[in-house]
């Protein structure tokens, strides 16, 4: 029997676990080929570790030969994805083309900036190895000029530090910046006091999808590190020293403020991939996520060996009838 080809486009927790378990299950009933623009792949849960410098970035990288490509049946290629073929069965890519039996896209999610004027030039996205990069040179140029600036005003805006979104990206980023700032206050004999960080959330609670008693112990928490946690704070612009924010709950009137700062870290989404979406393999809802019934097949596309998995993908549970988290163990 000739073998099955077998396609798994974006090697992130939900591909590398894909391609473990058909490796081992299928053995020489399939060859494997998974396609990431990177060769290695990176561990999302500690970018905030990147980018507040307390962790190596090599530590929160693991190379796709070594954990996938040791499988006799795998073949890893360093490669992006390009658009789909689906009556040809092929995945074109920016180097070639693959032909597939069986397509597996677990490309991930992306930040979603909800259309607020200047989060692309001005903001900074922690959803993957090179944003936490830009994040901690940064970090690293903002006090390092503070250390030198003598007018209060711009030092001020150099030392504010505001992170968009209480979920748990937004919280451990806060969290992290409140090590960072102990360990940077000293490296540049900086006051700790003269640091500002700020979380910024549109709702009148922050960590909306933990139990209440266990938001407000963590809002305790950061309160005593002397956070700012600024709820019913929307924000509506962001330009490269300050944000805009409609201050006010749901039906109070709002009043418009700016909070000055040279640094803002925007977490308050996730969207599926929009190349994946481009591929038109399934209806998407309002998060870009494809649509996928109860075995992963694409909706819309269904019997056609074409599955999704991970952050790019939305399948509704249907005891509760919402969409799996965007998390590890979904993936
Ligand atoms: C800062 C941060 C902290 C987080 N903390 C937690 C946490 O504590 N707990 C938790 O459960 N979840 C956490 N998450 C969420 C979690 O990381 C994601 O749910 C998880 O990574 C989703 O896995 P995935 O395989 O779907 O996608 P990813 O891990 O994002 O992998 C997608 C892969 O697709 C590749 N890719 C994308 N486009 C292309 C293309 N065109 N061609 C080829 N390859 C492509 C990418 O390079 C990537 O390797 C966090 C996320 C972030 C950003």
């Amino acid at each position: 029997m000739a073998k099955k080809k077998i396609v798994v486009v974006g090697a992130g927790f939900a591909g590398v676990s894909a391609t473990r378990l058909l490796a081992k299950n299928l053995k020489n009933d399939a060859e494997i080929t998974v396609i990431d623009k990177h060769d290695f792949q990176t561990s999302m849960t500690q970018l905030h570790e990147v980018a507040a410098s307390r962790v190596e970035p090599d530590a929160v990288q693991y190379q796709l030969e070594r954990t996938i490509g040791k499988f006799h049946n795998v073949n890893v290629v360093k490669d992006s994805l390009v658009e789909l073929d689906k009556s040809g069965k092929k995945v074109i890519t920016e180097k070639g083309s693959y032909d597939y039996d069986y397509l597996v896209v677990s490309m991930g999610g992306e930040p979603n900036d909800f259309g607020v004027p200047g989060v692309k030039e001005y903001g900074f996205t922690l959803w993957s190895l090179e944003d936490a990069l830009k994040i901690e040179a940064h970090l690293k140029e903002m006090v390092q000029a503070a250390a030198k600036e003598s007018d209060s005003e711009k030092r001020k805006k150099l030392l504010t530090f505001s992170v968009a979104g209480s979920g748990f990206t937004g919280i451990e980023m806060a969290g992290e910046l409140i090590d960072w700032r102990k360990k940077v206050s000293k490296k540049y004999g900086i006051p700790e006091s003269e640091f500002t960080i700020n979380i910024v959330e549109m709702m009148p609670t922050i960590m909306n999808i933990l139990d209440r008693s266990l938001a407000d112990k963590a809002l305790t928490y950061l309160q005593n590190k002397n956070i700012n946690v600024l709820v019913n704070h929307g924000i509506t612009a962001v330009a490269e020293d300050h944000i805009t924010v409609n201050v006010g709950g749901r039906d109070e009137e709002k009043v418009v403020k700016e909070i000055p700062g040279n640094t803002l870290i925007w977490t308050t989404g996730v969207q599926g991939n929009t190349e994946a979406e481009a591929c038109q393999l399934s209806e998407t809802e309002r998060g870009h996520h494809l649509q996928a019934n109860e075995y992963m097949e694409a909706i819309g596309n269904e019997n056609k060996g074409i599955y999704v998995a991970g952050d790019v993908s939305g399948y509704i549970v249907p005891e509760n009838g919402r969409p799996t988290p965007q998390i590890v163990e979904a993936a």
